[in-house]
This record gives structure tokens, C-alpha cells and sequence, in this order.
């Protein structure tokens, strides 16, 4: 070992060598590596640690799966020892680790269903293309049971029409066939599909959904919301035993688990999904990200039950807030519930409330009281506003501090919505890949309701913690996608809408990262790139803040590590 005894006034000292503005050197130096050699030095970078007491460094040593140290090339190299690992970063950029913290990490669909869109990038379909995937899939299945396409995106369809009954029927008349919105609000069914499900011309919508028609009042195959409940309970489903379905769980998270890490996320909340699954990719080394595990069903019951709280597991999987528990309907989907009718829709529609007041009230009290975090999906302005009076309802009657009631999405706020959400201490989960990916939807909208979705010039103005919540498969999840959207608010198609609620690059990151800690009670123990927090970081080709703003997205990802180990190399 080179050097053991470096002083708090050393740290301090270099930090006022390297320029760095205002450094108060770190609460705790070196202390961790005395007389011992780092696992791994990162040098020779441009390090954006997103810690605002010494924002930018050099260099930093890991040990133990934790960052040790964090300063200069120079004195992180006295680090180095016989068994230390090092990074010559050659003036690549390094950045914490990103947090995705709404994701419905569907694996098993991306390994096994047919996917008539892309998930991960802008690209157009054809609806001969759908039809296409979907035929084969029709004559290996038995009639009468469900044939089904995912990811479908209605804006980026080449045909410049929505998809339709009579498309669905050219895939099969002996079969119930489904196309789902990738938003998961809305879905396409064929006329099978609809006869098994008894739905005809006449059928009145139900709450929280509707039937759509054609102009001359014929069903059009498209369905949203609750209304689509009647088609679960209808037809057969390709039949997995419970030892296939496990498999098809355990390999499907193993999959997106590869995919997250090859993007930078390092840290993801996932929305229910098989939690023994889950252990078991963890037992059998394939975890590669760290988890929140949002429960619903019979985990969310059995937490209830047995009095498990929120922040129970470890640093791999630990239960954090609620799984989201649905408001309104879809912001790409169109059918949140907005306080104005949506504009150019005859007759006058207000979007989908799928949840009563009194139902959300109840919900909330019950799980709040328990001590886990509450998690509401709440889109519009009207269920948003509904949200935040269960949870200050729930508060006026169990006062728990810090409890951080999260709101999923929070896509359209006003002013006095924003003043209740800072009061009430919400931790909101925004869209992040939208503004890039989602533009082609937002003049559905348009520029006067924009200014005031997905809002987080307003929510960092008012000390809000917002953080990134891509709502994959809504949104691709790809953290470099969505700070080139909050940067700009300037989609792939080159329209830019809200444009005043522009963010820049540095508060971008701490969206993607701090605030996303913050977001399940983990900010002392993870989001930036501190002496002490688990070292998760991500090395990037080039430096977000001097590459051209439309470039971000595309940025290479070199490295992404987890805990001090490598998950994925670029080169690799
Ligand atoms: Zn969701």
C-alpha cells in the first residue's frame, strides 16, 4: 500500500486543487480504506457525482462493493494495490448509476409473446405487419383460444389510421384476437373477441371505460380501461403449468434484467411481478439491478397482513412503495381524467375515473396506516387532485412522518395541486422517455394543457423531488432518451411542446438518480456518488452536458456497475 494516511484537511486540500467550487471535502474521507488497497480506482474521468458538496471529481476508489473514496486521479491512485482493479477512464464521463422508479419490467412478454411494436426506440409499423405477426401465432393456437400482440403504439403506425376490428378479423375469425396499447389502457379486439365477450352495438359503456365506435356507431374493435374486464373472464388462454409459468418468470427477469444494466439503470421499481422468481434470478447470480419491489395481490395482502413494512429486504430487493393503484386512465392512451373535455372529441370526453373516492380513501387509510408507502397512479388533473385528498385524509387521521405517499406519473398539475403535493410531502414519479418518444401524441392536448404536463421545471421550482418513472412498457426505459426529453421537451419528430418545463442536464441526473433514491426512502445508501453509498455507476462515452442536446440519447453506455462489479461493457 502506498499511502495510509490520508487526512480529512489532504481531501480538502485536493478538492481546492482541482477547482472544485466550494468543496467542503467528504464526511468521511478515507477512513474506510486505511491501510488497506480499493477493490476497484476509477481515474482519468470527468466524475459527476450529483453530491452538491464536491459536484465534480476526478477520479474515486471502491471497496467492498461501496465507494471509499472520491477526489483526484492522483490521490485515488495511492489506492491502488497488489488486488485492486483499476479503470483508466481515459476522460469518459461517469455518473451515478440510473433509478427507474415505475417499471412494469415485463420480461416474459419481450421473451415470449408477439410484440407488433418495438420497445425500445421510435419505429413505425405497418398494420398489414401486425396482421402478419399475428397470423402464425393464430394457426398454432387452438380455436377459441386468445391470440395475442403486444407493444402496439397508435402513433406509430404507417398506415396513419387506428387499428380496427376488421384488421383484427384478418388475422382470424375463429379466434378472439387482442392487440394491446403498449400504454396497457387500451386494447383492439376482433369480432370474435367481441362476440365471446357479449359486447354489442347497444352495449352501454360501463364505469371507467368505454366501447368505442365508428362514425356510423359500429363497434370499432378499440376498448378502453375497465371496460376490457369483461374480455379476461371470457375464452381460453394458452395453458402453462404453474412449473412453466415460474420458468417463463424467472427467465424473463433474468432477460430485462440484462437489458436494464446494458442502458445504465442500476437501480429499478418494479410493479408487482413474481417475487419468488425474483429471488430465485437472485440466488442463481442473475440479478444484475437492484430492486424496489412494488407489491400488489397477495404479497401487498400478506404484507398487510403480516405487518411487513415498507424498506424490508436488503439493498438487492427490498419492498418499497405499493405497486401503483390506478386512479385514471392513460396520458399516451388519452383516456386520463382531465377537469376539461378533451379538445375536438364529440360527444365531450373527460378521460376514465377508475377508482370512487370513497374506494381510493379506503385503500389508502388501510395501507398507509400499516406503515407501507402508498403508491397512486393518477394522470389528470382530476385524479390527481382525488389522490392527494385520500393521502391527506389518511395523514389528518394516522400522522406518520416522512411518509413520502408516492404518485405515479402526476402527469398534469396546476398550481394548487403543486402546493398540496409539496405540503403533503409527495414523491412523484414522472414520465421521462415521453417528451423524446411520445410527441406525436401531445397535440391530443395541446400547447396550453403541455405546459403543465410532465412538469418538472414546476415540481424542482417548488422543491419537489420528482423523480424518473418511465412506466416501461408505456415508455422505453432508456435513461439517456429521457434526459434528452426533459433537457429539451423536443421529440423525435422535432415538435417541442412545454417548453417551459425545460430542466438542465445536472438536474436531469439527480431526477435519474437522487431523486430517484429518495423516491423508496434508499437516499442515504444510494443516488450519487458518495463515500459510504453502494458504488453503482454507469461510464459514458461522452459528457452529457457538452454533447449536442439532440445527441444525449445517444450517448454510449461503456460500463455499468453494480456494487463495484461490472454488469455490462460495451466492449464486452
Ligand atoms: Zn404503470
Amino acid at each position: 500500500m502506498r499511502k495510509h494516511s490520508h487526512s480529512r484537511r489532504e481531501f480538502m486540500g485536493l478538492a481546492g486543487a482541482a477547482g472544485i467550487a466550494g468543496a467542503l471535502g467528504w464526511p468521511l474521507p478515507a477512513g474506510d480504506l486505511e491501510g488497506r488497497d480499493a477493490d476497484l480506482v476509477v481515474f482519468n474521468a470527468k466524475v459527476y457525482t450529483v453530491d452538491s458538496r464536491v459536484p465534480k471529481a476526478e477520479a474515486f476508489a471502491v471497496k467492498a462493493g461501496h465507494f471509499a473514496a472520491v477526489g483526484t486521479t492522483e490521490d485515488m491512485k495511492t489506492f491502488i494495490g497488489k488486488g485492486t482493479q483499476t479503470l483508466d477512464a481515459k476522460g469518459m464521463t461517469v455518473v451515478p448509476g440510473f433509478i427507474d422508479c415505475h417499471n412494469h419490467a415485463p420480461g416474459n412478454v419481450l421473451l415470449y409473446e408477439v410484440l407488433v411494436g418495438n420497445p425500445y426506440v421510435v419505429e413505425f409499423v405497418t398494420i398489414a405487419s401486425i396482421i402478419d405477426k399475428l397470423r402464425p401465432k393464430a394457426r398454432e393456437t387452438s380455436a377459441g383460444t386468445w391470440v395475442e400482440g403486444y407493444f402496439f403504439d397508435d402513433t406509430k403506425v404507417k398506415d396513419n389510421r387506428e387499428l380496427n376490428v376488421h384488421d383484427l378479423d384478418q388475422v382470424s375469425k375463429d379466434h378472439p384476437v387482442a392487440v394491446h396499447h403498449r400504454g396497457g389502457h387500451t386494447s383492439f379486439y376482433n369480432s370474435k373477441a367481441l362476440e365471446l365477450a357479449g359486447v354489442h352495438k347497444d352495449t352501454p359503456n360501463p364505469p371507467g371505460g368505454t366501447f368505442d365506435r365508428d362514425a356510423s356507431g359500429e363497434l370499432n374493435g378499440r376498448v378502453t380501461d375497465r371496460a376490457r374486464s369483461v374480455f379476461n373472464k371470457v375464452a381460453e388462454r394458452p395453458t402453462l403449468s404453474a412449473e412453466q409459468k415460474a420458468q417463463r418468470d424467472r427467465d424473463g427477469l433474468a432477460y430485462i434484467s440484462k437489458q436494464f444494466v446494458r442502458y445504465g439503470l442500476t437501480s429499478v421499481h418494479h410493479e408487482g411481478g413474481d417475487l419468488s422468481a425474483l429471488q430465485q434470478v437472485r440466488a442463481r447470480g442473475e440479478l444484475q439491478h437492484r430492486v424496489s419491489y412494488e407489491a400488489t395481490g397477495a404479497v401487498l395482502e400478506s404484507m398487510l397482513a403480516g405487518g411487513i413494512m415498507t424498506g424490508f429486504g436488503d439493498e438487492w430487493i427490498r419492498l418499497g412503495a405499493t405497486s401503483e393503484h390506478t386512479a385514471d386512465g392513460s396520458f399516451s392512451e388519452r383516456t386520463m381524467a382531465l377537469t376539461k373535455p378533451y379538445p375536438g372529441i364529440e360527444p365531450p370526453y373527460q378521460g376514465n375515473i377508475t377508482e370512487t373516492q370513497e374506494d381510493l380513501n379506503a385503500w389508502i387509510e388501510r395501507v398507509h396506516r400499516a406503515g407501507i408507502q402508498v403508491n397512486c397512479h393518477a394522470n389528470g388533473d382530476v385524479a390527481i387532485d382525488m389522490v392527494l385528498t385520500a393521502f391527506e385524509r389518511a395523514h389528518r387521521l394516522f400522522p406518520r412522518d416522512d411518509a413520502r405517499p408516492k404518485i405515479t406519473h402526476c402527469t398534469l398539475i396546476n398550481d394548487d395541486l403543486l402546493r398540496r403535493i409539496k405540503a403533503g410531502g409527495v414523491v412523484p414519479a414522472v414520465f421521462t422517455s415521453y417528451a423524446y418518444y411520445n410527441t406525436d401524441k401531445f397535440h391530443f392536448y395541446g400547447e396550453e394543457l403541455m405546459k403543465r404536463c410532465m412538469a418538472f421545471r414546476s415540481f424542482l421550482d417548488a422543491g419537489v423531488p420528482a423523480a424518473a418513472g418511465s412506466d416501461f412498457s408505456p415508455g422505453p426505459f432508456d435513461p439517456r432518451m429521457g434526459i434528452q426529453g426533459m433537457v429539451t421537451r423536443t421529440g423525435w419528430n422535432r415538435q417541442t411542446w412545454g417548453a417551459n418545463q425545460r430542466i438542465s442536464v445536472d438536474e436531469a441526473l439527480r431526477v435519474n438518480t437522487i431523486n430517484g433514491a429518495y423516491n423508496s426512502h434508499e437516499e442515504t445508501i444510494k443516488g450519487s456518488i458518495t463515500p459510504g453509498k453502494l458504488a453503482d455507476f454507469v461510464v459514458l462515452a461522452d459528457d452529457l452536458h457538452t454533447v449536442a442536446q439532440d445527441k444525449i440519447k445517444d450517448i454510449e453506455i461503456v460500463r455499468t456497475v453494480v456494487g463495484g462489479r461490472t454488469v455490462y461493457s460495451y466492449s464486452a
